[in-house]
C-alpha cells in the first residue's frame, strides 16, 4: 500500500526499501523493488515483512541508480510472491496502489490479441497496456497517456520502461503522489514521509496528473495531455 521511486546518481535499492519502511503504517502484505541497470529491468520481490525482501537483496543485490518500489495491498489476487509488484511485461514495468476497476474487460481484450498475464492482479493490464502501445509505436509518453485514458479507476502509479534508464513515469488518480526534489535526484512516494530522509521539497500530484521525472526534474500533465504547474513546497515531515 505504498509507493516510492528515486532517479538519480547513487544506488537506490537500499534506499528504496529504506523509503518503503516508512510507510509500513499503512499495511501491506508483500513487498518488491525494480531496478535498471545495465540496461536491463530485474526486481525481487518477496511475501510478508519487508525483511524478506532484504534478505533477498543481499542475496541477490539490485544494482542501478533508477529503481521503483511497493507494498502490496492485495486487492485482487492471492498476496503471494507470483502477485507481488512490481509486474513486468516486455520491458515495462509497474508497481500500482488501488484498483482499475474496468481491469476484465481489458484483459479479454488484451489477452485476444495475444497478451499472455502471468499473476492474478488487476495491475497488470496497466504494464500489458503500455506494452501493446509502444509494440504498435508510440513513443514511451503517448504509450503513457494512452493507457490513462483507457483505464478507470483508483491509482497512484510508478513506471519503469528498460530502454529509457533515465526516467520514471508516474500517475495519480485517488491515492496520493508526491514528487521530491534532490540534489541531481528526483524523488517519488506515497507520502512526504516516505521521502523526508532525501528531501522536503515536494510537489503534489492532484488526481488525473501524470508526470516524466529525470534525475534534473520533473514535468507534469494533466489527463488532456496539457502541460500544468503544480506548487512546489516545503514539507514539514520529519526525516
Ligand atoms: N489492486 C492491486 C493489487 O491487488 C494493488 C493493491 C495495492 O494497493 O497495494 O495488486
Amino acid at each position: 500500500c505504498g509507493i516510492v521511486g528515486i532517479v538519480g546518481n547513487q544506488p537506490v535499492s537500499e534506499r528504496l526499501i529504506d523509503a518503503l519502511k516508512r510507510l509500513e503504517y499503512r499495511g501491506y502484505d508483500s513487498a518488491g523493488v525494480a531496478t535498471i541497470n545495465g540496461g536491463k529491468l530485474k526486481r525481487r520481490r518477496a511475501e510478508g515483512k519487508l525483511v524478506n525482501l532484504e534478505v533477498k537483496l543481499k542475496e541477490e543485490p539490485l544494482p542501478g541508480t533508477i529503481g521503483i518500489a511497493h507494498t502490496r495491498w492485495a486487492t485482487h489476487g492471492a498476496p503471494t510472491e507470483r502477485n507481488a509488484h512490481p509486474h513486468f511485461t516486455d520491458g515495462v514495468a509497474v508497481v500500482h496502489n488501488g484498483i482499475i476497476e474496468n481491469f476484465a474487460e481489458l484483459k479479454d481484450e488484451l489477452a485476444t490479441s495475444g497478451a499472455e498475464f502471468q499473476t492474478d492482479t488487476d495491475t497488470e493490464v496497466i504494464a500489458h497496456l503500455l506494452a501493446k502501445f509502444c509494440r504498435d509505436g508510440m513513443g514511451r509518453r503517448d504509450a503513457m497517456h494512452a493507457m490513462l485514458r483507457r483505464v478507470t479507476g483508483a491509482y497512484a502509479l510508478a513506471v519503469l520502461f528498460e530502454d529509457d534508464p533515465s526516467t520514471i513515469m508516474a500517475a495519480r488518480n485517488g491515492p496520493p503522489l508526491a514528487i521530491g526534489h534532490g540534489q541531481g535526484e528526483m524523488f517519488l512516494g506515497s507520502d512526504a514521509i516516505a521521502l523526508a530522509p532525501f528531501t522536503n521539497e515536494i510537489t503534489y500530484l492532484i488526481d488525473g496528473d501524470w508526470a516524466v521525472i529525470g534525475a534534473a526534474g520533473v514535468h507534469i500533465f494533466d489527463i488532456e495531455g496539457n502541460v500544468v504547474t503544480r506548487p512546489r513546497q516545503v514539507s514539514m515531515a520529519a526525516a
